[in-house]
């Protein structure tokens, strides 16, 4: 029987539609670094959305599904982009902004790219690529930058204000299948090349809906968004189409992202959420302890990409902010699972505690499984651990496009039913809650033993002099491998080694023949181009004898 339903297709252009009408108050904040911060409601963002996508298409000629680049920050253009580009039927390609040149040139060689719209002061990035990059054939310059760089550039470059000045406010929408692609990211690539993963209207429709859930943001028209998380970095974790949901305000803090001007917005504007990696708020948090401000209105945090260490969540206690951790990938959209503890737990309690510093409960949407290393199937029973396989409506099924144009599924990443392989190793507990113990390639297997890094790092930075900690796999005759601990110190500590492997088992709790016995001292932990521990290159660094 069919059902009696209307057939409504699930797309942006709709998301795009409720916000800026009945969210049309509300705002997306961008600091700008000087003086007060630019505003612009949601029905003014829509209106210049519209805007651009008539400029798009009347004055650049994109046509059906082309490529429409962003090398931008977080603010409202971007935002704009967000919605227009998905909205005309075009793909969002978000382009990461802190990747290797040559990375980023193969990227938009491999979604061939037809325009790149870029933040004006990010020309010094993207002028000296664009002899390498045939497919631009535009390149919109947003906001102050110089634009002689781009003298002689192959491509015609247009000035995003101008090239929306005097175009209609509203923007006849074509009807889209859901299923066709809005947006597309490409992954860090910290093996091999990078990966494109394409989102569809439909999938970043019910990703948005399960953003909002009260076991997941929980966010409202009376609460305002601090957006750190990059906007390049699966969109924002999804965060600028949620928003146009639910009527949350966003504060955009533009290229200004190191502690003391992130201290001062908070201060200023009041946000009450934010949401970035964990390394983000080790600055912040120093900065906050130097040179109080008052960042009361702040009360929510969502952490994720990396594991978020017990002891910077009670760090954020003290500030009365409330962390919230939740792990998710390029490929997952990237919300996977969030840590809001269960019913039944006091709150306050160890217990609660501990529920907040696993990943979190997967939500419905998203289905998961361990699977062991023989390829069996694991219990949820809190201690089988395996790779975490996960499916469901915004999880990635394939890459976008291999040599021969077909949509690629390698076996490492996707199972033969279709499953999507995290990497992830961890265990799951009869009430759906995940812990992680660490991603395939950075487990430690010594003798035939496995060694979490994550939870020899989670120990160590529980330490009061130890400021970061990564702890990487070194080969070992004897054993395999060995762990190595590279530790930054607080400024001024003169803790030893020593001392810290007797806290690792003293207070730390880590078994005695889990104890590193290589340490070195570094000045800081090097870090991905999402702001993660880079562990490839502490173990390079340690094989060319670079490390004391
Ligand atoms: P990259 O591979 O470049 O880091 P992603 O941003 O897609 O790209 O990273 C996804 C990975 O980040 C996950 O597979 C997982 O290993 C890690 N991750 C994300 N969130 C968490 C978390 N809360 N705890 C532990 N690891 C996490």
């Amino acid at each position: 029987m069919q059902s009696t339903m209307q057939d409504v297709e699930l797309t942006v252009s709709r998301i795009l539609a409720h916000g800026t009408t009945v969210h049309g108050r509300s705002e997306v904040i961008t600091w700008t670094g000087e003086g007060a911060p630019e505003r612009r409601t949601f029905a003014e963002v829509g209106r210049r959305a519209a805007q651009l996508a008539h400029a798009l298409r009347d004055d650049l000629g994109v046509r059906g599904d082309d490529r429409v680049a962003t090398l931008m920050w977080n603010n409202s253009a971007h935002v704009e982009a967000y919605f227009a580009i998905p909205s005309m039927g075009a793909v969002l390609h978000t382009l990461n902004l802190r990747l290797p040149a040559e990375q980023l040139a193969w990227i938009v060689n491999h979604a061939a790219d037809k325009v790149v719209l870029v933040n004006g002061t990010l020309l010094p990035l993207l002028a000296p690529l664009l002899p390498q990059l045939p497919t631009v054939e535009h390149i919109v310059v947003s906001g102050p930058g110089d634009l002689s760089l781009l003298d002689g550039a192959g491509a015609q470059v247009h000035e995003y204000e101008a090239l929306l000045a005097g175009k209609p406010e509203s923007y006849d929408w074509p009807r889209l299948d859901e299923r066709q692609a809005a947006a597309m990211c490409y992954t860090s690539g910290t093996t091999g090349d990078p990966k494109g993963v394409v989102y569809s209207h439909r999938s970043i429709y019910l990703h948005s809906m399960q953003v909002n859930m009260s076991q997941s943001m929980a966010l409202t028209d009376s609460d305002t968004s601090l957006v750190v998380v990059p906007q390049f970095h699966v969109n924002a974790w999804g965060i600028p189409h949620a928003t146009f949901m639910t009527g949350v305000n966003m504060l955009m803090p533009d290229r200004f992202l190191q502690p003391a001007p992130l201290a001062e917005m908070i201060e200023t504007v009041r946000p009450t959420h934010a949401a970035a990696v964990p390394t983000i708020w080790q600055g912040l948090l120093a900065e906050l302890k130097a040179r109080p401000r008052d960042v009361s209105t702040l009360t929510q945090v969502t952490i994720g990409g990396a594991a978020c260490p017990p002891a910077l969540m009670k760090s954020f206690d003290e500030f009365g902010m409330r962390v919230v951790h939740a792990w998710g990938m390029t490929e997952t959209s990237p919300l996977g699972t969030v840590a809001r503890p269960p019913a039944h737990v006091a709150p306050g309690s160890e217990e609660e505690f501990a529920y907040r510093t696993t990943q979190g409960r997967f939500p419905a949407g998203v289905e998961a499984r361990l699977t062991g290393p023989n390829g069996e199937r694991l219990p949820w029973d809190g201690e089988s651990a395996g790779e975490l396989e996960v499916r469901g409506p915004w999880i990635a099924g394939a890459y976008y496009n291999g040599p021969d144009g077909a949509p690629l599924r390698p076996d490492d990443k996707f199972s033969e039913d279709g499953w999507l392989k995290t990497g992830d190793v961890g265990v799951i507990d009869p009430d759906g809650f995940l812990t992680l113990t660490d991603r395939a390639k950075d487990v430690i297997k010594s003798g035939g033993e496995w060694i979490s890094s994550v939870e020899l790092e989670n120990a160590l930075m529980g330490h009061p002099q130890v400021a970061e900690a990564a702890v990487v796999a070194v080969p070992d005759d004897k054993w395999g491998e060995r762990p190595l601990a590279a530790v930054v110190l607080e400024e001024g500590a003169e803790t030893g080694f020593d001392e810290l492997r007797e806290f690792l088992g003293a207070e730390g709790g880590i078994a005695k023949w889990q104890l590193p016995e290589r340490w070195t001292r570094v000045a800081a932990v090097p870090k991905t181009s999402v702001g993660k521990f880079d562990k490839k290159v502490i173990r390079r660094q340690y094989a060319e004898g670079e490390l004391d």
